[in-house]
């Protein structure tokens, strides 16, 4: 194994994570910086334009399952599979990561998100929680919080209406948002035909409808780090593909023209990290130390990259991955409860209605995020005490650009027309552009057999476990998917639909419906170390220089989509270790 010169900081994974640590760091110390990204550099590709088939439905961007698989059981009464090809959840790779082909829809977790266990307990009392939660506080507040998501707002670009502004409820914003400390840097998206009549529908019907906050582009926008990006021109190429023209937000129009620009960083792609090597402290818990990564190069050759810390930016899945292959932390067993690593996988809710409307809704055209959305379901905001689960999520009408390969072929189930045919093929016609999907996003709430081990059977491209899912919906989850899509079948015929089809409902995880790529958990965020991998600055319990960033952290999902606090937490552990790891390495209190 080839042994490179030792650097301050190596950084594993170049996604929005990687790259933003990356450029704290460098700003504020002279530190060396090493991002090592296994996929490639892909801005070149970005203004070829955009095709449907390469990106939507080859998956372009995606990592790649004969390399890197990932297994699925439900049960532990199951044997796993492996997934050889993605489809509820979509990994990137390449620099840039996943947050080049994200939907960029920007919401902020609500607040009691962060303390869904003790909350829900004050509220309704032991006995509502669900059986065999694994629920738990993350040891975090909101408040806490807040200074960062506004700070990451404006890096990356929103647009959006505040709904709580300093305490001030606004119409038209999320009124059951947390507190904001300032207005979004833009002013809304424009709202396409289908994502307007929700908003007057939803208003009739008496709920709280508000533009969805989205960092795309309503104008020209240039961030406080000078980055300009133009307006949206509302193509219909977002999610999925990386923004031809820079109106969406991603790592490399918002971070890497900064990171590049900075001597002390360099990137190295092709570079595939397969261990974190540490020396174990057996007597102290937090006297272990991380000594730097091997990963595999480009031509295959394995090399020692030696660090004094360690950042660990790879996503969920290779976040975990990572640490139970470098055999760092202890593995959690479902059985006794013991252990932390892998606990708490948990993966965003999310389904939609179809609703078939009377005029053509142009549904090409639109962006990532823009579109219409409702709170009056989330989290707690409404009473549970007479419904048989706790929580829940948004619904909402989104325009963000539909294409027809992915698209075509949904009729009114009433027609019961096979999937083939003269008739159904005229349906399907008169149809594609008449069908709007009111969408919902919700929480799955933890459960203590839904985690992250390895795979004892199936082995990636290098010889390595493969990493193994065990998840599945639990009643919680399925009694709210039937309650939201009751909800949504209303909403869609007071819209005006001629038919709703609604959705079939929730029984077990389907690997293959996109849900979202919004995984949590197996590296969760704890105040004592029996309770989480990491501190609440992502720091490692047992290893003082390895932070492990992303939503891995997170002990239980929201209703909301990640990234905005993702973002939140980077910055913050990212000032923790610049401010204070940096000058006195050691634990952060
Ligand atoms: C289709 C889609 C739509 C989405 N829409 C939204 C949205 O609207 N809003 C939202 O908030 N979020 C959205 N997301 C999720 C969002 O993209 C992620 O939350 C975010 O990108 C996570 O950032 P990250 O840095 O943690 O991980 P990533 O962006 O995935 O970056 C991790 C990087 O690490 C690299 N890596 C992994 N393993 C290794 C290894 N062993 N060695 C070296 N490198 C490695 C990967 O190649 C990758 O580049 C969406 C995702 C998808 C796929």
């Amino acid at each position: 194994m080839k042994t490179l010169p030792s650097t301050d900081v190596v950084i594993i994974g170049g996604g929005w994570t990687g790259l933003l640590m990356a450029k704290e760091i460098s700003a504020h110390t002279s530190a060396s910086i090493v991002i090592l990204e296994r996929g490639r550099s892909r801005m070149a590709d970005y203004s070829s334009g955009m095709d449907e088939l390469d990106y939507f439905v080859r998956l372009h961007m995606m990592q790649d399952p004969s390399r890197e698989a990932i297994s699925l059981r439900h049960n532990d009464n199951e044997r796993a599979l492996p997934i050889r090809q993605f489809g509820a959840f979509l990994p990137g790779e390449g620099v840039g990561g996943t947050g080049e082909h994200w939907g960029a829809v920007y919401p902020r977790l609500l607040p009691d998100c962060f303390e869904m266990y003790s909350k829900t307990v004050e509220r309704y009392g032991e006995k509502k929680l669900p059986a065999d939660h694994s629920m738990q506080d993350w040891g975090i507040t909101y408040d806490e919080l807040e200074p960062y998501y506004a700070r990451s707002e404006q890096e990356v670009g929103v647009s959006g209406k505040a709904g709580n502004l300093k305490g001030k409820k606004i119409e038209g914003g999320n009124i059951f948002e947390g507190w904001r400390s300032t207005e979004y840097p833009m002013p809304p998206t424009i709202t396409p035909y289908f994502s307007d009549l929700f908003r007057v529908t939803t208003k009739s019907l008496g709920y709280h409808p508000y533009y969805n906050p989205t960092a795309v582009t309503s104008e020209e926008y240039t961030n406080p780090e000078g980055i300009t990006r133009p307006a949206c021109a509302f193509c219909g190429f977002c999610e999925r593909t990386p923004c031809m023209i820079n109106a969406k937000a991603q790592p490399t129009n918002v971070l890497l023209p900064i990171v590049r620009q900075r001597k002390s960083i360099s990137i190295r792609t092709g570079a595939t990290v397969r261990r974190i090597l540490h020396d174990k402290n057996g007597k102290s818990p937090n006297g272990g130390k991380a000594r730097g990564v091997t990963y595999v190069d480009e031509s295959g050759e394995e090399v020692f990259q030696p660090a004094d810390l360690v950042v660990l930016a790879s996503y969920t899945l290779s976040n975990t991955h990572l640490l139970l292959l470098s055999g760092i932390g202890t593995p959690y067993d479902a059985a006794t409860g013991k252990g932390t690593l892998g606990r708490n996988l948990t993966h965003q809710v999310s389904f939609g209605v179809q609703a078939f409307l009377q005029k053509p809704l142009n549904k090409f055209m639109g962006g990532g995020g823009t579109g219409i959305r409702i709170a009056d379901f989330d989290a707690d905001v409404f009473d549970h005490g007479n419904l048989p689960f706790i929580r829940g999520g948004m619904i909402a009408a989104m325009s963000v650009g539909t294409q027809p390969l992915s698209t075509f072929g949904n009729v009114p189930r009433s027609m019961k027309l096979p999937r083939w045919g003269a008739a159904w093929k005229k349906a399907a016609i008169e149809y594609f552009d008449r069908t709007g999907v009111v969408s919902f996003a919700g929480e799955q709430i933890p459960h203590k057999g839904n985690r992250f081990d390895l795979d004892p059977t199936y082995k990636n491209a290098a010889g390595d476990p493969l990493l193994r899912m065990t998840q599945n919906w639990q009643d919680n989850e399925r009694k709210m998917v039937e309650f939201m899509n009751a909800k949504m079948v209303e909403i869609g015929h007071a819209m005006g639909a001629k038919d709703v089809n609604p959705f079939p409902g929730y029984e077990n995880y389907d690997v293959t419906r996109y849900q979202s790529t919004h995984i949590q958990g197996g590296t969760i965020m704890a105040r004592t170390p029996d309770r989480g991998v990491v501190n609440t600055y992502q720091q490692h319990w047992d290893i003082s220089n390895l932070f492990v960033i992303g939503a891995s952290t997170f002990p239980n999902s929201g209703s909301s989509n990640p990234t905005p606090t993702i973002l939140a937490l980077t910055y913050r552990t990212a000032d923790a270790i610049v401010d204070r790891y940096l000058k006195q390495p050691g634990m952060l209190g």
